[in-house]
């Protein structure tokens, strides 16, 4: 069979890779140029965090070892606070739980190289999709540099096209389908802070770097260079309204001015990015189409999960389509039950981690609590595992991964209110004491 992969970003290229190992014929349209081909310049690259999920499904298809000394171990957050204080605050209970920082371009060739070399993928770059029929899988498509029309027949089309995808809205046209789009009142520009003058690092490399704050907010990956790539996010309409970048960061964030030399020129030059979550159904169409990754859930970039749970799509497609043998129908309707509960929690996760990157990080009683998450992690191995370890540190489906920590909370409020009730019954003696010695009759305490 022959299948038309429409998008080479993580989840297009790790669905080639998978499907040639299944024995199917893959031709992928990608409308970029091949980033191979392209300098550091043409091709700047953001950095994306890699988790157990995205790692899981790398491991799968034998890719991981390739890509480790690609990528910078991330051991915890640092937490930029206004007094000048970094505390750092580690991902996990254990060791091993890390994220790594990756350019999205390492990642992508690397997929790109893997995929090639198995029998019967081929990659058509700077061809965009036009239009699709859905129920014959004829994908059409134009050359990004030459304009040249061709149709593209196939047994099925898969959409790794990406949060705006037109294979998506190919499938859905005229059908009764669900579709909820947000962007989100934040917007986001890149920052860079690059190595120092000898080549070191200007701050601690191995670690994901945030500046809280309610009206502006920095998180920066470390790079194999020994820069770091910042994300300034903030309302959209303020990035027009800052006209003196260093001063506007400056009183919020001192350290910025130290460690981003070029801030007002990338400030200047750098383009405002959208944020957006996308949920949508159906996923497929009788066995001839389907959809992975951003183009069926995109969520908002704070859990830093959108492209790990892409790339988990792709192996839970794999399975289904490996249970259903000749049959895509069954496997993308298979696929769709088993993965929509999970992306759609994800979705509210990824809103709500916004709010604590934003607000809460700053406050002491939420590093307390991250604190007694960890403490009480080491303390009952297996038994008690933080939300956050449960999304970026292991494959629990992420609705699972969300009805445990709430079932953990639920404890954790009822050991609390315990102890108050002991702490009152404690004290109930000597309270009876002072209601006698002073003639009262009642003392609230
Ligand atoms: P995409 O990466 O969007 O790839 C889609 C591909 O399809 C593109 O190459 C595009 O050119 C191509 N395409 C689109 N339309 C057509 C067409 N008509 N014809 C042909 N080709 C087409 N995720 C994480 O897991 N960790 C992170 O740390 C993280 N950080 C992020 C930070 C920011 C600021 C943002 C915005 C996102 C971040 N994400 C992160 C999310 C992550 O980038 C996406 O979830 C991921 O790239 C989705 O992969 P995808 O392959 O589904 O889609």
């Amino acid at each position: 069979m022959r299948i038309t992969v429409i998008g080479a970003g993580p989840a297009g290229t790790l669905l080639a890779c998978y499907l040639a190992r299944r024995g199917f014929r893959v031709e992928v349209y990608e409308r970029r140029a091949d980033p191979r081909l392209l300098d550091e310049d043409e091709s700047r690259s953001i950095n994306l965090g890699l988790s157990a999920r995205g790692i899981a499904a790398l491991t799968d298809i034998g890719l991981m070892d390739t890509l480790r000394p690609l990528t910078v171990p991330m051991r915890g957050r640092a937490i930029h606070l206004p007094g000048g204080a970094v505390p750092f605050q580690p991902y996990g209970a254990h060791e091993g739980e890390i994220l790594h920082s990756v350019l999205r371009r390492d990642l992508i060739t690397t997929l790109v190289d893997h995929a090639e070399a198995q029998p019967g993928v081929t990659f058509h770059f700077r061809h965009r999709l036009v239009g699709l029929d859905r129920e014959t899988a004829a994908a059409r498509l134009v050359h990004e540099d030459t304009g040249a029309a061709s149709t593209v027949e196939g047994d099925a089309v898969i959409g790794a096209d990406g949060a705006f995808s037109q294979v998506r809205a190919h499938m859905h046209h005229g059908l009764r389908a669900e579709h909820h789009q947000e962007i989100l009142e934040w917007g986001y520009k890149e920052l860079t802070i690059p190595a120092a003058d000898d080549g070191s690092a200007r701050t601690r490399l191995e670690a994901l770097h945030v500046w809280p704050g309610e009206d502006a907010l920095i998180v920066a990956h470390p790079n194999r260079d020994n820069s770091l790539t910042g994300t300034l996010f903030l309302p959209v309409e303020r990035f027009g309204e800052v006209t003196d970048p260093e001063e506007f960061l400056g009183e919020r964030f001192p350290d910025t001015l130290d460690l981003m030399p070029h801030l007002a020129k990338e400030y200047a030059e750098h383009p405002v990015g959208h944020l957006v979550s996308i949920r949508t159904s159906p996923w497929h169409h009788r066995g001839r189409v389907a959809l992975v990754g951003d183009a069926c859930h995109a969520v908002y970039p704070f859990y830093g999960q959108g492209m790990n749970s892409a790339l988990e799509d792709c192996t839970v497609l794999d399975r289904c389509v490996g249970d259903h043998p000749g049959d895509l129908g069954a496997a993308f309707a298979e696929y769709q039950r088993l993965r929509k509960p999970h992306t759609d929690v994800l979705d509210e996760l990824s809103k709500q981690n916004f709010v604590e990157l934003r607000d809460r990080l700053r406050s002491p009683l939420h590093l307390l609590r991250k604190k007694a998450d960890l403490l009480l992690a080491r303390a009952l191995p297996g038994r008690w595992v933080p939300l956050y370890t449960m999304i970026s540190h292991t494959t629990v489906p992420y609705a699972d991964a969300l009805a445990r920590a709430r079932r953990q909370d639920a404890l954790l409020r009822g050991a609390g209110a315990a102890v108050a009730v002991a702490g009152l019954l404690a004290a109930a003696p000597a309270v009876v004491r002072l209601v006698r010695g002073s003639g009262r009759s009642t003392v609230t305490p």
